[in-house]
């Protein structure tokens, strides 16, 4: 489960709410590095890949009149990595089942 954490707040002329720093490496946030994922009435997914590390962080961050929040989940994930998980489908349990069927079949047909 994602840490909850009371980030320092910069707002962008856009309206948008960026974390100020990398929790991994302390390098400050470029917030024209932060790309929004999605929108969901006050909530927003965002993107912020760091410029010291390269590494990113997903942050769901909501403002409301009684103030800002966020959550932020770190990951290796690039923008439009994130963006091609997000749109995919769940993964079911028939997903699962054909991973698991499909080496042991691979590897039938090899013996
Ligand atoms: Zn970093």
């Amino acid at each position: 489960m994602p840490k909850r954490r009371n980030h320092p707040q910069h707002a962008s002329p856009d309206g948008v709410t960026h974390l100020a720093e990398c929790p991994l490496c302390a390098a400050s946030y470029d917030p024209h590095r932060a790309r929004v994922l999605g929108k969901n009435g006050e909530e927003r997914l965002l993107h912020v890949a760091c410029g010291g590390c390269g590494n990113a962080m997903l942050a769901l961050v909501v403002v409301t009149s009684a103030g800002v929040s966020s959550v932020g989940l770190i990951t290796d994930l690039s923008f439009e990595d994130a963006q091609r998980f997000r749109e995919a489908s769940p993964v079911s349990a028939d997903h699962v089942l054909a991973a698991h069927v499909l080496p042991a079949d691979i590897i039938s047909r090899l013996l």
